[in-house]
Formats: structure tokens, C-alpha cells, sequence
């Protein structure tokens, strides 16, 4: 493919990985999880205890809100992020956040360890920029009308400014099915993984939208070769501001990770030792 100059594979250049805490992203399967947004302290930190009891080794929390309509919950802002941070000192995870300006880049990154890009904001070329000149790893969600091709562009120009990590999260594209909130696209991780050194992880809350969905999702994304999961957790998913429909019950959450850990195992494991079990 064209002009991947950064991002693209090349000889004796090795697969991206990076240390956020006590992770290694691109080796370690990351397992992200929290609420869609930072609703309240109260919410978050019982959210937070939850995904770090169920396995869980990153906080996700969005503080400012891209809302179709003006009139929904458009996030805390600066509030939600002291809420994350205490969240952060609480369970030790690192927080994943979402930046929607660019003049807000700056700051966010004194509260978040890793700088979401959202679905919607893939090709803001001036956000891209000013992540790129960012000193955080930045997950970069694929917009939802994009191709391969365009989502591989972007991570592009966030190497070009000098950051070189980035996470790609595949989150689903619209298709004309409407049974599922978008169509999670699986075959883009290991089409990814062929032109890119880049880790991958997968979103099956956005990519369905549907809860039922959710758990066989996130096992297809572990075999499909991801380098981690990023779901949706509320302690109260009912009462929830944005995303009530497609947020996991901790319990829901448990259940899935004990699913998750087992089948990754199996797939790192060596299951046959040499010539046993071949005929
Ligand atoms: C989110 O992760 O909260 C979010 C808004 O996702 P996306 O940008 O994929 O729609
Ligand atoms: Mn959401």
C-alpha cells in the first residue's frame, strides 16, 4: 500500500510495543473496560473497582462527549477527568480518554495515559497533528464510514508528527444492516496485521451495540488475533447517560473475562508438544 512510510511493515522494522503501567502494549492482550462516560465520582470509582476485580487492566471513561444531538450529555469535562484521576490512584489502572479539540490536547494528556480519538473525529487532520506532537499513545478508533486504507493514513500522520504510538481499535462501520448498531468489521485485524506493525484491539460494544452480542464478540476478536478488547462496563447500565443500551453489568463483565483469559490462553499455549497429535 502507498505512502505507508511510518506505519506500514518493512524489513527490520518490528512490531510496535509500548509500556503504559505495568502493560506492554502490542505484547500483553490489553483488556480496556469501563463506562461510556464519566458520569459521576460515586459511578465511576464502583465501575472502576468492578473492572479491576473482573481482570480488567485499563480504565476507559469518556469526559467530553461526541453526542449526535447538542442536547445530549456532553460529558463533564475537566470534572471528569479529576474523577478519572482519582479513579486511577484508586485501582492503579491507567485511563483511556477520549480528546475531542485540539486546543485540549495539552492538558488531557496531564490526566490520561492513553488519548482516544473517536470514530468521529478519525480525519480531523488538525486533531491528528497535535496528537502526534502528544507524549501519549493515542487509540485511534476507525471512522465509521472507512476504508483500510483511510484509517492506515491517519495512524500516518500521527507517526509523522513523532509519536510513534498509536493503537488501532476497530469499532464497527455502518452497513445497510440496522439489527446491529454498526457491523464489526473482524477481518480488518488480521488484513491489519498483514500491512502494519501497529497493535490492534477490537470494540464489540460500539461494533453491535447490542448486549447479547458482546460476549461472542469479544471471543471472535481474541482469535481473530487482536492485541486487546475495549468494552463498555456500568455499575448501573439502566441509568446510564450515553450508551444504556450496549454497557455490561459487572457481572456481565466477570463472566466475559473468565471466557476471554481461557481462550487466549489456549491460543498462546503450545497444545501439542512436537509430533503429538499431528495424525
Ligand atoms: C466511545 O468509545 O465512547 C465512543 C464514542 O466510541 P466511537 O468513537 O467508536 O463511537
Ligand atoms: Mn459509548
Amino acid at each position: 500500500m502507498k505512502n505507508l512510510k511510518l506505519t506500514g511493515i518493512e524489513k527490520g522494522r518490528g512490531k510496535t510495543s509500548f509500556k503504559v503501567g505495568d502493560i506492554t502494549v502490542g505484547e500483553d492482550f490489553v483488556v480496556i473496560a469501563g463506562p461510556c462516560s464519566v458520569e459521576s465520582e460515586d459511578q465511576t470509582m464502583e465501575t472502576a473497582k468492578a473492572v479491576k476485580l473482573g481482570g480488567g487492566q485499563m480504565l476507559r471513561g469518556g469526559a467530553f462527549k461526541p453526542r449526535t444531538s447538542p442536547y445530549d450529555f456532553q460529558g463533564l469535562g475537566l470534572k471528569g477527568l479529576k474523577i478519572l484521576e482519582k479513579a486511577k490512584v484508586e485501582t492503579h489502572m491507567p485511563v483511556v480518554t477520549e480528546v475531542i479539540d485540539p486546543r485540549d490536547v495539552t492538558w488531557v494528556c496531564e490526566y490520561a495515559d492513553i488519548l482516544q480519538i473517536g470514530a468521529r473525529n478519525m480525519q480531523n487532520f488538525s486533531l491528528l497533528k497535535e496528537v502526534g506532537k502528544a507524549h501519549k499513545p493515542v487509540l485511534l478508533k476507525r471512522g465509521m464510514y472507512s476504508t483500510l486504507r483511510e484509517w492506515l493514513n491517519c495512524a500516518e500522520y500521527i507517526l509523522a508528527e513523532g509519536n510513534p504510538n498509536v493503537i488501532l481499535c476497530e469499532r464497527g462501520i455502518r452497513t445497510f444492516e440496522t439489527y446491529t448498531r454498526n457491523t464489526l468489521d473482524l477481518s480488518i485485524v488480521p488484513a491489519l496485521k498483514e500491512l502494519t506493525h501497529l497493535p490492534v484491539v477490537v470494540d464489540p460494544s460500539h461494533g453491535t451495540g447490542r448486549l447479547s452480542l458482546i460476549e461472542p464478540m469479544s471471543l471472535a476478536a481474541v482469535a481473530s488475533g487482536a492485541d486487546g478488547i475495549i468494552l463498555e462496563v456500568h455499575n448501573n447500565p439502566k441509568e446510564a447517560k450515553s450508551d444504556a443500551d450496549q454497557q455490561l453489568t459487572p457481572e456481565q463483565f466477570n463472566n466475559l473475562m473468565k471466557k476471554v483469559l481461557k481462550l487466549r490462553k489456549y491460543m498462546t499455549e503450545e497444545i501439542f508438544s512436537a509430533g503429538e497429535g499431528m495424525n
